[in-house]
């Protein structure tokens, strides 16, 4: 039997759906700063770190790509999502709660952190409008890398300067819902359960090989992620 050290859940689509807030919320940060309505419509989010979204806007369009072109944009964007959170926060995916209860019923709790392509303050508004930010004590997020297998390679850093101890990366279990979560765990060694309530299906997800594809996160009791 494996330990379980950590769970790293991505949030879009793995925790919440907020019904494409933050796609909209791009497109309007387009026009707002760069006068470019539907400069974002060529454009696929899922599974993406926001950093590497904003550049390949801004390549796009042939607009400055420096660190301060980039932070007006997520500046933008961060207000505009706030705003449109609080209209409509959508929901939290089926079984949500109920497993992060059955996680920390485990005998020995496995620490509960992040791994996801919102940059951290884009996490918080997402995951605040739903009472699940406090529910995780670390993570990795698209402004620590605009790489989402850098951004795992963070988020396990995190989880061993939290522990206070080496961990071995197949102790760590990440939790996502597109085939880039399950890239960006294989690339620091961790296992892998997706979950298909986001833009992906159970089979086309069992493509990408996880450890375990599950259509909704109650199917699975998380002990179960103990064994390799
Ligand atoms: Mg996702």
């Amino acid at each position: 039997m494996a330990a379980m050290e950590a769970l790293l859940f991505d949030i879009d689509g793995t925790l919440i759906r907020t019904g494409g807030a933050g796609i909209r919320a791009f497109a309007m940060a387009a026009e707002q700063v760069h006068g470019l309505p539907g400069g974002t419509a060529h454009m696929v989010f899922h599974g993406r770190t926001d950093t590497s979204l904003v550049r390949e806007f801004l390549r796009h369009h042939g607009l400055p790509e420096t660190p301060g072109d980039m932070e007006r944009f997520l500046d933008a964007y961060l207000a505009l999502l706030g705003q449109l959170l609080a209209e409509h926060a959508g929901e939290a995916c089926p079984s949500v709660w109920s497993f992060i209860e059955a996680c920390r019923a485990l005998e020995r709790p496995p620490l509960l952190g992040l791994l996801t392509g919102n940059v951290r303050r884009g996490a918080e508004l997402k995951l605040r409008a739903h009472g699940l930010w406090d529910v995780f004590e670390t993570g990795g997020y698209g402004d620590d890398h605009e790489d989402r297998d850098r951004v795992a390679a963070a988020a396990l850093e995190r989880v061993i300067e939290r522990l206070g101890h080496p961990v071995r990366p197949h102790d760590v279990v990440v939790v996502g819902d597109t085939p880039k979560d399950i890239q960006c765990a294989r690339a620091i060694g961790a296992r892998v359960l997706a979950v298909a309530t986001g833009a992906f299906g159970v089979e086309e997800l069992r493509t990408f090989q996880p450890d375990w594809v599950v259509d909704d996160l109650g199917r699975i009791p998380p002990g179960i992620l103990r064994n390799p």
